[in-house]
């Protein structure tokens, strides 16, 4: 074999935890809590309507930038939702889902040597996003255990070659939230700079306790340096369909659109008819939060009775709990333990910093029926019993 000798342009990047975990889980048979999908089935109407739409002929390349229909559909809602009225035409691009938006995102505006604010714990596509365009994470702890932003760290990192900040919200993998002071505080460290902002909103539905969803598409003057990423396959329960969708401002959007072009050029035709007729279900999208706080609050009293201690869920699939009263171990070494002698998969939290961080904490994903979570429960206690 006479390969070619390959320099790495991810040297730092290995596997992703979620393939790692997978492999795993199935591996031991094991009950997997640890990547965020849903073990339900979808909404079978959506199905039918991807069906009709491949007999309806939709079979053939969609428009790059989206099918109109969609788009138009998916402005109504964000228009109703968060009072912004954009422009279906020039500001919203659907994309194979919410990590590909990130990702393109990130590449329509990062330069060789540009710095990038990354709040860690973070979801693992982010840094390798940043240092694919050879650009560099600035790397900023959120406090801990609640998991929030420390403006004034942030603002001491703040240098001329700060690019870009990226935000969250709800977090993967923390369920945090952002508040309206976190709002006021991104507008102060943004305003008059050539800063932009990414906001990963894909779990934008699925938020518990009464709280409101912070979104950047609220604020007009935040909105006009962001894009903002969604992911359908979260609001429907079919991450597997992989659609998904950013909206930026016009000028931003162009760039987006170049890099978008030449890379899938256009997403699965059949599904996004079939979401754009169905988004005008909007109890699909309602019911959501009160849907998964169910799930958060059924996971969190079988939980009860094992020796985890949670920390707080305000939203996303997931739920966190620190084993500190059960082991001593790294979490990577907990997390396999577990999905080898307990029979659950699980993530370590570690898996989402660069520089290992150990917090004993590991993350669960709630998103499943509840005989799902009660046998997991079951397997988690009988483990822990015998720790
Ligand atoms: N968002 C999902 C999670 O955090 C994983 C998506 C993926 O595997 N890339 O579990």
């Amino acid at each position: 074999m006479n390969t070619p000798f390959l320099i790495s342009k991810l040297p730092k990047t290995g596997e992703t935890i979620f393939t790692v975990i997978n492999s795993l889980a199935k591996e031991y048979n094991a009950i997997n809590l640890g990547q965020g999908f849903p073990d339900f089935e979808m909404n079978s109407k959506l199905i039918d309507l991807v069906y009709e739409a491949m007999k309806n002929g939709h079979n053939q390349y969609a428009h790059m930038n989206g099918v109109p229909a969609l788009r138009k559909a998916l402005a109504e809602k964000v228009y109703e939702l968060y009072d912004n009225e954009i422009n279906p035409e020039k500001e919203i691009t659907i994309t194979p889902g919410g990590t590909y938006a990130i990702y393109t995102a990130l590449t329509s505006v990062l330069k060789p040597g540009d710095e990038v604010i990354v709040f860690e714990p973070a979801f693992d596509s982010y840094i390798p996003n940043i240092e694919i365009n050879g650009a560099n994470p600035v790397l900023i702890p959120l406090t801990f255990p609640e998991y929030k932003i420390d403006w004034d760290l942030l603002k001491e990192n703040i240098t001329p070659a700060t690019r870009c900040i990226i935000i969250n919200s709800p977090h993967n993998p923390t369920g945090s939230l952002l508040d309206k002071n976190d709002i006021e505080q991104l507008r102060k460290v943004t305003s008059g700079t050539n800063i932009f902002i990414l906001s990963d909103e894909v779990y934008e539905h699925i938020i518990f306790d009464g709280l409101e969803h912070e979104s950047i598409l609220k604020y007009p003057d935040l909105f006009e340096r962001s894009f903002v990423c969604f992911s359908l396959g979260k609001v429907y329960s079919c991450t597997g369909w992989k659609i998904g969708y950013c909206i930026a401002p016009e000028k931003l959007m162009k760039e987006f659109r170049k890099v978008h072009q030449f890379n899938c050029f256009s997403c699965n035709a059949p599904i996004q008819y079939a979401i754009a007729n169905f988004l005008s279900q909007k109890n699909e999208y309602e019911k959501l939060a009160c849907f998964f706080q169910n799930k958060r609050d059924i996971f969190q009293k079988a939980m009860e009775k094992t020796r985890f201690i949670p920390l707080p869920s305000h939203g996303s699939y997931f739920q966190l709990y620190s084993y500190d009263r059960i082991s001593k171990e790294t979490e990577n070494d907990f997390a396999i333990r577990l999905c080898k002698e307990a029979g659950v998969a699980c993530i370590p939290v570690s898996a989402f910093y660069r520089d290992t961080i150990e917090n004993k904490v590991v993350r669960f994903c709630f998103a499943k029926k509840e005989d799902t979570i009660n046998e997991a429960i079951t397997r988690l206690y009988n483990f822990e019993q015998r720790s």
